[in-house]
């Protein structure tokens, strides 16, 4: 990631605005219970940085071509087909010189996991993608990148493993009722990208060689002929980018007009884990200081650069959850691009409390109310389904 702001501004007219805002999923956005809230999966010690499942594995170095990269994509192959069995895997590779490869072109693997809807064609699936990058920068030597972006890469796999039963539960219940709420083919997906630091210093060629390679890939791999979806990169419905996370104190600020839904919502639950006594790490300022604002009160600096960059120039919508404030020296935490940026820099409560919020997130953002097992007994299925078709078909009424 690099501190300079690509200067990039996006221009709606009101009504484009609108009518976008009525074909995003936030139409369909309902909240979460506190019930729900309360009953969310916890990692456990699957954080620890010396021997916890998710966390450990990946900090280590693991600059693109090195065994540490092979080990961690392994960690994550893993994970997967472990723990996750129904999502499905693939790879996406390049090859790039560098700066610092002399000549040699060095090799890029981008890991991406989905799981969709039962019974859905490819091409008709919308997906909610949470993206970090795995990558390790090659200086300073051993630096393990902790908040940059190890903890991002475990915390999205907890919030999989965390949704994934109760995603069962609702579809099996739609299957069952054959309820025409499967119209809309909501799938859910991943992405660790590689490739993101420069090797030498930040340019447009020396970084996101991961995330570059990606885009141009998707932009222009077709679907089936009439899939709803042309390619893969227009099935994407939000790309929320996480990076830079796991230091105490975040302050995350709002850089899109039309995601800025998104990012309030994810400020208001935010606010209900705290009121919940949900959250582990200190209280302190709120971590989403532009929740306040509407969209037009955003500034319009267009935001850091960072892998949703080559996505966002081919218009995927973008919610980008980086840890920046311009009052800080670097605009980062101090640990940024050194060698303190490792577990034992980190909070780990922090970490924790990131994972408990982005699993409410997406449980909103997948419509799963219903769909978990609380604390007041098993998942309320059937009740849950009819919820769900009764505020569908009033909504629909109202239309
Ligand atoms: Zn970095």
């Amino acid at each position: 990631m690099s501190v300079a702001y690509h200067g990039l501004c996006r221009h709606l007219f009101l009504l484009g605005l609108s009518l976008l805002m009525l074909l995003l999923p936030g139409e369909a956005y309902e909240s979460i219970s506190d019930e729900t809230l309360r009953s969310l999966p916890r990692p456990g010690n699957d954080f620890d940085i010396n021997d916890g499942a998710l966390l450990s594995p990946i900090l280590i170095p693991r600059v693109p071509g090195t065994p540490g990269s092979t080990a961690v994509l392994n960690h994550f192959v893993d994970f997967f087909q472990t723990t996750l069995p129904e999502w499905k895997i693939e790879f996406q590779n390049s090859t790039s010189t560098t700066p610092m490869s002399n000549g040699k072109n060095v090799p890029f693997v981008n890991f991406i996991a989905s799981r969709d809807p039962p019974g859905a064609s490819p091409g008709d699936v919308e997906y909610v993608t949470f993206v970090a990058h795995y990558d390790s920068k090659l200086e300073p030597e051993g630096f393990i990148g902790a908040i940059d972006s190890a903890a991002p890469c475990a915390i999205i796999m907890h919030m999989m493993r965390s949704i994934d039963i109760a995603l069962g539960n609702k579809w099996d219940a739609m299957q069952k009722t054959k309820t025409s709420s499967l119209d809309r083919k909501w799938g859910i997906q991943v992405i660790f990208l590689d490739g993101e630091e420069a090797f030498e210093s930040w340019t447009a060629d020396d970084s996101l060689y991961g995330a570059r390679s990606l885009a141009e890939q998707w932009e222009t791999q077709m679907h089936p002929a009439m899939s709803d979806f042309r390619t893969p990169l227009s099935a994407i419905s939000l790309f929320v980018l996480l990076d830079l996370l796991g230091s105490q104190g975040p302050s995350i600020l709002s850089y899109y007009q039309t995601t800025h839904w998104a990012y309030k919502h994810l400020a208001s639950l935010e606010q209900r884990l705290c009121s919940l006594d949900m959250f582990k790490s200190s209280p302190g300022a709120p971590w989403f200081p532009d929740a306040a604002k509407d969209e037009h009160e955003l500034k319009t600096f267009g935001g850091i650069q960072d892998d949703h960059l080559p996505f966002l120039a081919r218009g995927v919508e973008i919610l980008h959850l980086i840890d920046f404030t311009p009052t800080r020296r670097t605009g980062f935490q101090p640990v940024w691009h050194t060698i303190d940026d490792d577990g034992e820099h980190l909070d780990i409560n922090t970490v924790e409390d990131w994972s408990m919020l982005m699993t409410a997130f997406a449980a909103e953002w997948m419509d799963l109310e219903g769909y978990f097992d609380t604390i007041d007994g098993p998942a309320r299925r059937d009740e849950a389904l009819a919820n769900a078709e009764a505020t569908r078909l009033a909504k629909k009424d109202e239309l």
